[in-house]
């Protein structure tokens, strides 16, 4: 039987502060690295990691408005900020998965995917896949992208899961967020929500108008499009999907591990 493969997303409210501009959470980082790292050696499977922007790439990506591509004369210095600021935060990840004795090597998006109309539509992923057989954990995230449309685009981390579990078809896809999963309101705004146990395709619809967007400066972020592109892979690979909340502790080994969480399951 091949060896299980599992992407898990951190989410950019997790790994960095979200109200203060490039103000990365390495001790939460560290924290969950541990767990990543436990649940490594009690059980047996491949891992690509990817991580969303926070505090670093989506305040640029908000100023030079990136997701709408080349719209002004601003708009490749904004572009080149912005790769930058996701490259910054991809680095210190890929420093504190090593320093917790993770083998993470980075596959940034923006060396070679080619998106058209904010889809990625080429990406060789021969070198990851190597990677993975290789041993190692590859680490992705969500970046600027060349876009034969629009000139570039953002492709978010969930994007750019999407794109890598058509073709490498992973059993699940972990995104871990700031909240329990998705609720039928905004649980940062209403208290009296209720967490959904499952979402697939049937009532994926009616979902979708309850999750909103996030309160942060996030030009591709909120459940909306997290709910959206994790369904689409989901049905792309036939993996299952889940939201958790990775601020609660123990919640990223215990989903690995496939112990009970409370958690949204997205199925096809
Ligand atoms: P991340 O940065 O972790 O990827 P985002 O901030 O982009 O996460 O998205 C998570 C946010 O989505 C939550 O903090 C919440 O404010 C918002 N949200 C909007 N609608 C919903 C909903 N129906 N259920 C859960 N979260 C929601």
């Amino acid at each position: 039987m091949a060896k299980r493969l599992y992407f898990l997303k951190l989410g950019g409210s997790i790994i960095t502060d979200t109200k203060k501009p490039n103000a990365a959470k390495v001790a939460a980082m560290k924290r969950m690295f541990k767990e990543i790292r436990e649940a490594r050696s009690k059980k047996d499977f491949d891992l690509i990691i990817g991580h969303g922007s926070g505090s670093f790439a989506h305040v640029p990506a908000h100023k030079y408005k990136i997701h709408l591509g080349l719209i002004n004369k601003n708009s490749r210095r904004g572009a080149s900020i912005t790769q930058h600021a996701a490259a910054r935060l991809n680095r210190i990840v890929v420093e504190q998965l090593i320093k917790s004795g993770i083998n993470a090597v980075s596959f940034p998006p923006s060396e070679g995917a080619i998106a058209d109309g904010r889809k990625i539509k080429s990406w060789n992923l021969l070198p990851l896949k190597q990677a993975l057989k290789n041993g190692f954990v590859p680490v992705t995230y969500g970046d600027v992208v060349v876009d034969t449309r629009q000139g570039v685009s953002i492709a978010s981390t969930e994007e750019v899961f999407s794109f890598i579990a058509s073709k490498l078809h992973p059993q699940k896809i972990m995104l871990a967020t700031d909240v329990d999963g998705v609720f039928d309101k905004n649980p940062k705004i209403y208290k009296d929500g209720s967490l959904i146990a499952s979402i697939n395709g049937e009532n994926l619809k009616r979902f979708l108008l309850s999750a909103g967007r996030s309160q942060k400066t996030d030009v591709t972020g909120g459940m909306y499009g997290k709910l959206s592109l994790l369904h689409e892979a989901v049905k792309r690979s036939r993996a299952t999907g889940y939201i958790i909340n990775g601020t609660k502790k123990g919640n990223i080994r215990d989903l690995l591990l496939g112990r009970k969480t409370t958690c949204t399951k997205v199925l096809p």
